[in-house]
């Protein structure tokens, strides 16, 4: 008998998820999803849903009182109600986990307790602790929430002592944490999976390409030398090692200009710089997520053909209605997440460029350039 998957948070994630799941019927029998939007993408592909806010006590109860196992695709979870939540249905990561992960400053102290290297970062609970951290990392650094910050929105950069109350005032009373700027020469991730039981699995080193701080495209695999890749690859391990759970961590990383690698930071989810796996690996991320949870053995994670991931967003200055996206290239499959109205940089979609016999990054690149215009978001 499959069991019944709860997932908090029904949007594109929670939806790929439950496309994944719909696949392994012997081992889950039904998705339900909590999701405040009525119709969430997850419920588009035949998860039941339940319309509450994600942080709604009732709601995660009655999820859990109806669900065997529970996952999610955001981290800003109430830890504390999923860990009351525990003896109704196993919870994967776990809410301990959750806990370090969802608070910037927390992770990062893990992290630097656990000998891994991330950009200095300070606690700050006043105007003077701001002061006093500029005057230690100088200019620019990075004013971020701890937490609930998604695609960057949770960030200030700081370049100027000029913009010190804004960037306080911008935050209005939410736990901040300030960092020192890194003058990275690529940002890049590893998806990294571990199951109930233990064993652990990476999918290889990819480059990811941001701008205004949300990711734009993905190119697997990313394009460093094979000891970058290795020194990512290990910092991805010990972090596993390090940080428990099951299910699939996002690890975010800076490669700097001598080679250092950084963490950035850690999402306890599947991520946006995986999606690529749909077409470039036997398994994707999302199945992978699945059977980490389900203690399944993982499933292989090797790149099977160089892939461009592009991410569709909405436009600025539009909200509204858009006409459908069509892309009849060959090897270019497209997602759309069935948001039904366009917001500035809402995700709405996305597609893989998979490489053909032979083909080159390089040439991915060059038919990106060729194909984007043809999936940017129109009014309807
Ligand atoms: P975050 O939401 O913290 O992942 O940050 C979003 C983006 O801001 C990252 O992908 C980077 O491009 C940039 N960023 C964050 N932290 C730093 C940092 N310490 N130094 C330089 N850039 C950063």
């Amino acid at each position: 008998m499959g069991k019944v998957l709860g997932i908090i948070g029904g949007g594109q994630l929670g939806m790929m998820i439950t496309e994944a799941a719909k696949k392994m019927p012997e081992h889950i029998s039904k998705i339900i999803v909590l999701d405040p939007v009525v119709n969430c993408s997850a419920s588009q592909v035949g998860a039941e849903q339940i319309v509450a806010d994600f942080k709604d006590k009732d709601a995660i109860i009655e999820l859990a009182k109806r669900s065997d196992i529970i996952t999610y695709e955001i981290e800003s979870g109430d830890s504390e109600v999923l860990k009351s939540v525990e003896k109704d249905a196993e919870i994967n990561p776990s809410p301990e986990t959750l806990k370090i992960v969802q608070d910037k400053f927390l992770q990062k102290s893990f992290l630097a307790q656990n000998n891994i290297l991330i950009p200095e970062f300070l606690q700050i609970d006043s105007i003077l602790d701001l002061k006093q951290g500029l005057g230690k990392f100088g200019y620019p650094s990075l004013l971020k929430a701890r937490r609930d910050a998604y695609d960057g929105r949770g960030n200030f950069k700081i370049n100027t002592p000029a913009q010190i109350q804004e960037a306080f005032n911008y935050f209005n009373k939410k736990n901040l944490m300030l960092e020192r700027f890194v003058p990275f020469k690529m940002e890049v991730s590893i998806i990294a999976a571990r199951n109930t039981k233990g064993q652990i699995k990476t999918y290889p080193l990819v480059e990811n390409i941001h701008e205004e701080n949300i990711l734009r495209q993905t190119i697997a695999p990313a394009r460093v030398t094979e000891k970058v890749a290795k020194k990512a690859e290990e910092i991805a391990q010990t972090t596993m090692n390090v940080l428990k759970g099951a299910g699939i961590f996002g690890i975010e990383m800076f490669v700097t200009k001598t080679d250092e690698i950084l963490i950035n930071e850690i999402a306890p989810r599947v991520h946006n710089s995986g999606h690529h796996t749909l077409q470039s690996s036997k398994v994707s991320q999302f199945e992978q997520h699945l059977r980490a949870i389900l203690g399944l053995e993982l499933g292989d994670t090797v790149l099977l053909h160089p892939t461009v991931m592009y991410n569709i967003l909405g436009p600025k200055n539009f909200e509204g209605g858009y006409k459908p996206i069509v892309l009849s290239e060959q090897n270019v499959f497209l997602k759309m997440y069935g948001k039904k109205i366009s917001k500035p940089s809402r995700k709405l979609g996305h597609f893989n460029l998979v490489a053909k016999q032979g083909e080159t990054i390089d040439l991915l690149l060059k038919k990106l350039e060729t194909i984007k215009g043809k999936a940017s978001i129109n009014p309807a």
